[in-house]
């Protein structure tokens, strides 16, 4: 599962309905909220879309909702209070049913900058919580964007986190991650598959059986693993230590004997407490005064209990976080909510904050500890959720996480553009002879076709890598325009991409500048990706004025298009000389071009939009010439005419095998 996720940051939002699953899970007595984090910590991601000009849509759960629908945990009061945070109205709509009429009435009257927010999401019981179809759609109909913030139902696949990406992607809608979202996946995900080493794993809490997985998986990545807290009697019991009373899973005896092999086998420092502290049995209440000793871990009397790490295993822990670069702490050293023995957690705490390390919290007991305890603004991070974090540690793919779009990086994008060739029936033949050519995971692949083409080559390239993509298209969406055809005519077809301003429509059928300027608009406020065309005559390559040309067509081309959308944007650089005529520039000409192409977009926008657009190069390439041309820096595919039409495409498109 990749990472690196679309966020608020990649693309437009003006004008557009975006749905935002937020965690409004808030704690409430009497109808009134008693902490507000939650609504504090969603507000970046809100007001970064409202002042883009979003209408923005509210959506998330609330308590359990075990006897349906009720008045208690309605997301009433949660209104009041983001209205009152945010400085602006809330439009609630209380409606149980979510996503009903008045759902619907209250987005269709939205203006830019305005915030709806929607009724409980698991007021729709099963079909939230089991990722029901209808309620998914339902939601998508609502929104053209949807963004995902809420990290502690990432692990759930509910309608509202998982199924709703499903529809806005097909429709062509962005699905990305809010700030809070990012923050956790860029912590915990760097943490776990990139870590600045040495990286030690500090487990702890109850039960060994709860962290199985964790335990595993971190054994894997981290230098160094730490147990304590309850887990560690476990652990102690299958080296063969005496533990008295202490907490054990004797299930798990075989499981703790496994990992410290594994340890051993894969070098791992695993570090279990080497002293105790005990006592007669557990505190209750759980704050009531105890008395406790200390004792090396192997010699736990039999009438007594272990209920926090000792001294030298404070040490012996605080030692290991220290000469760490990378920490992540899972659960607490012992009954950290007893003061008396509070002294592991809170000296593993410390050790932390004075570490030099990225500091990484899991939520859940460890993040209450370093609260309570009053370390938290000394952590890097402190994460939102337990259970994410949790399965996040364990390795496992987040459905809310896996269903943000990916950040492509420049993926190599291999476009064919048929021209007018192909009737239907040849364009259905022509993709069975592609089918099993054109596989390359490396790089996105779509074919351009002729728009009678469009629906008959959508159903041919169904569940296969292939993406379709239009030849041209008008910037209207419906009306007297004969011979046209329109965004959302393309988009309920199945098309994703659209090619604008190709020579051919700028020479022979006159499209100026200004009209594919409106192109490029239309098609991003529409949902589809352009691949925009530029390059010069021969005239002008001879006349060496062509580096002004490509500027000036670009400015032009993108005039009033923001960065977040030309993120977002594919530039075919293709020198009309060298179109059709067989005659390839070559890679240093290309590269050359795209270079320009790029740095002038540094220069309208900024590094990092120079560094996210991807730029293609086209010009009679074909299975000979494409390996040495998009080996090139600036060069990020290729657009494809006579060699899209034959089995050498996928020669193409597997240039790098
Ligand atoms: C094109 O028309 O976009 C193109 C690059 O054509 P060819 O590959 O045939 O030169």
């Amino acid at each position: 599962m990749s990472l690196n996720k679309k966020s608020v940051d990649d693309f437009c939002a003006k004008g557009r309905r975006v749905l935002v699953r937020c965690d409004f899970n808030v704690p409430l007595k009497a109808g009134v909220i008693t902490d507000d984090t939650r609504i504090v910590a969603a507000l970046p991601t809100i007001n970064k879309l409202l002042n883009d000009g979003a209408k923005v849509i509210l959506c998330s759960h609330l308590g359990k909702v075990k006897n349906g629908p009720n008045e208690d945990e309605s997301l009433a009061p949660v209104a009041k209070r983001l209205a009152e945070k945010l400085g602006k109205p809330v439009n609630f709509v209380a409606d149980y049913n979510v996503t009903g009429a008045a759902a619907t009435a209250a987005v269709e009257a939205m203006k830019e900058g305005d915030v709806v927010l929607l009724q409980n999401t698991r007021f729709r019981g099963s079909e939230e919580t089991k990722n029901g179809e209808a309620f998914s759609k339902e939601l998508a109909d609502l929104c053209d964007d949807y963004v995902c913030d809420a990290f502690g139902s990432s692990h759930r696949a509910h309608a509202s986190v998982a199924g709703v990406t499903d529809v806005v992607r097909a429709k062509g809608g962005n699905c990305a991650v809010g700030y809070l979202m990012q923050k956790e996946i860029n912590f915990l995900g760097n943490a776990v598959e990139n870590p600045v080493r040495p990286f030690v794993a500090i487990l702890g809490g109850a039960k060994v059986a709860d962290k199985l997985n964790v335990i595993n998986n971190l054994l894997e990545k981290c230098d160094t693993l730490i147990i304590g807290g309850g887990m560690a009697f476990t652990f102690l019991k299958a080296k063969g230590y005496e533990i008295g009373k202490s907490l054990v899973d004797l299930e798990k005896i075989d499981y703790c004997k496994e990992m410290m092999a594994k340890a051993e086998k894969l070098g791992k420092n695993l570090l279990l407490p080497i002293d105790t502290g005990i006592a007669a049995g557990f505190p209750n209440p759980i704050d009531a005064p105890i008395d406790v000793t200390y004792v090396d871990s192997d010699k736990i009397p039999a009438d007594m209990e272990g209920l926090d790490i000792g001294p030298k295993t404070c040490k012996l822990f605080a030692d290991a976080a220290k000469a760490a670069k990378t920490v992540v702490w899972n659960g607490p050293m012992g009954v950290f909510e007893n003061p008396v023995l509070a002294k592991g957690t809170i000296a593993v705490a410390e050790a932390l904050a004075e570490a030099e390390a990225t500091t990484i919290i899991g939520g859940g007991d460890s993040a209450a500890a370093c609260n309570q305890l009053g370390f938290a603004d000394k952590m890097s991070h402190i994460s939102t959720s337990g259970g994410a974090s949790l399965e996040f540690l364990e390795g496992k793919e987040l459905p809310g996480v896996a269903a943000a779009d990916d950040v492509c990086g420049r993926k190599k994008i291999i476009a064919g553009n048929w021209k007018m060739n192909m009737t239907p029936t040849q364009a259905v033949e022509l993709c069975g002879t592609l089918k099993d050519l054109v596989k390359n995971d490396d790089v996105d692949v779509v074919y351009c076709v002729p728009a009678i083409d469009i629906v008959p080559v959508v159903a041919a390239v169904k569940d296969s890598n292939v993406k379709v993509g239009a030849e041209n298209f008008y910037i209207e969406d419906k009306g007297a325009f004969t011979g046209e055809i329109s965004a959302p005519m393309l988009l309920d077809a199945g098309v994703e991409y659209v090619i604008i301003g190709h020579s051919e429509r700028r020479d022979i059928f006159g499209e100026n500048d200004i009209l594919i300027n409106a192109k490029v608009k239309k098609a991003f406020a529409a949902g589809l990706k352009p691949i925009l065309c530029c390059g010069e005559s021969l005239a002008l390559r001879k006349a060496g004025t062509y580096k002004e040309w490509i500027r000036r067509q670009i400015k032009w081309d993108l005039d009033g298009i923001c960065a977040c959308n030309v993120k977002n944007l594919v530039i075919a650089y293709e020198p009309i000389w060298a179109i059709g005529t067989g005659e390839t520039a070559t890679a240093e000409q290309a590269q050359e071009v795209c270079k320009l192409i790029r740095d002038y977009i540094a220069e309208l926008y900024d590094a990092d939009t120079a560094a996210k657009v991807r730029i293609q190069y086209g010009g009679s390439m074909n299975a000979g010439n494409a390996a040495e041309l998009l080996a090139m820096p600036d060069i990020d595919g290729g657009l494809i005419g006579g060699a899209s039409l034959k089995a050498d495409f996928g020669k193409i498109v597997n240039y790098n095998k």
